[in-house]
């Protein structure tokens, strides 16, 4: 078991001497988690494949399950793929650094071990000030997924990670809490015309703007049968998930309400302790043991931040079932059905028409 190293950083001032400390740790093959703008990621070197083997054992993640390599500068995205194709190019431009990534043809310098044994591989160029200094100590591109044990919902601060790592990996560095709150958006380009394989920030609508149609890949929109290989591996595994029993209440805003209000008393009468996520605007109107607001639905974003906080915040509640409004409604609503929906293993109840 190793000693995990705690180091606090504020994202505004630099601290030379932890960046420098994690840099050689993920030189020599080590483990450090860092803030990235989307999720806490787990770092290692990306082109050593023993490095990466570690990320598979702290996390407990299907081999076949690939990593997201992290550069700093567009020169470092070269030497990875065997070619920059004019999509590519253009999505790079206008939303690197940011929480985009692309998969593209991997060049024979990114080791099988690292892309589940894929001839692709996913980059990413993070913006978060910390993530980056990081990356340029380390000097090689850091693969890094996000920094919870597998099928646990993604760590969005500090504490999260240390819920699932403490012990596992050797430096964990605070740079407070992450500003969006649900990972990249996943774009794959290796075959010229662009597929969605993970929906996030940056919404479908953005990138159509800039190039028109996007494809989307089947795993996006809603559950895949279990002989389907998605094209991201990761999205046919039940993830996200708090250990209680998640519904998502589909439909308008008045009839989630008064449904769930319905299924609380149900929930009562069965002896079962039931929990409501539900937001700020919405949480009076429900009498309910366990409330958790995810945000305000005025502030789509805070729903974002705030989402998988609220699910892991349930399992210290020891509540039987959670009964959750829905999001279909809000601007970032394609990445927010898509982590709630698989944390709910696509449990649903349809209130009223939708
Ligand atoms: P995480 O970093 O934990 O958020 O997960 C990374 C996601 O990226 C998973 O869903 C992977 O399946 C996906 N991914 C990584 N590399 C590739 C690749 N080469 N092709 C398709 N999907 C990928
Ligand atoms: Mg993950």
């Amino acid at each position: 078991m190793a000693i995990t190293k705690l180091v606090r950083i504020d994202k505004f001032h630099k601290n030379e001497a932890a960046i420098q400390e994690a840099g050689r740790l993920l030189a020599d093959g080590g483990l450090v988690a860092f803030p990235t703008e989307t999720v806490y990621g787990l770092g290692a070197n990306g082109l050593d494949a023993e490095a990466a083997a570690r990320i598979y054992a702290a996390k407990g993640r299907p081999s076949d399950n690939p990593l997201i390599l992290h550069i700093a500068a567009m020169e470092e995205l070269y030497p990875l793929v065997a070619e920059v194709p004019e999509t590519a190019r253009i999505l790079a431009e206008a939303f690197w650094p940011g929480p985009m990534t692309l998969v593209l043809k991997k060049s024979g310098r990114v080791p099988g071990g690292t892309t589940g044994g894929l001839d692709t591989v996913a980059v990413r160029m993070p913006s978060h000030p910390v993530a980056r200094q990081v990356i340029q100590a380390a000097g090689v591109p850091i693969a890094a997924p996000s920094a919870n044990t597998s099928g646990r919902p993604s760590p969005t601060k500090a504490i999260h990670v240390l819920e699932d790592m403490d012990g596992k990996i050797d430096m964990v560095i605070d740079g407070g809490d992450v500003g969006i709150g649900l990972e990249s958006t996943i774009i794959d380009v290796s075959e010229g015309t662009p597929v969605l394989l993970r929906p996030g920030y940056i919404t479908e609508e953005m990138v159509e703007q800039l190039m028109g149609p996007m494809a989307v890949d089947p795993a996006v929109k809603g559950q895949i049968p279990p002989d389907i290989r998605p094209k991201a591996p990761g999205m046919k595994y039940r993830h996200y998930a708090p250990k209680a029993e998640l519904t998502v209440f589909l439909g308008p805003p008045v009839a989630v309400c008064g449904a769930i209000e319905k299924a609380l008393l149900e929930a009562k009468a069965q002896g079962k302790r039931a929990g409501v996520l539900c937001t700020e605007e919405s949480e009076a109107f429900y009498q309910a043991p366990v409330k958790k607001c995810a945000g305000r639905r005025n502030e789509p974003e805070s729903v974002a931040r705030s989402l998988y906080d609220v699910l892991r915040a349930f399992d210290k509640e020891q509540v039987d079932c959670i009964f959750s409004e829905s999001f279909e409604d809000l601007p970032l609503s394609g990445a927010i059905m898509n982590r709630l929906l698989k944390a709910a293993g696509y449990r649903t109840v349809v209130c009223g028409r939708i």
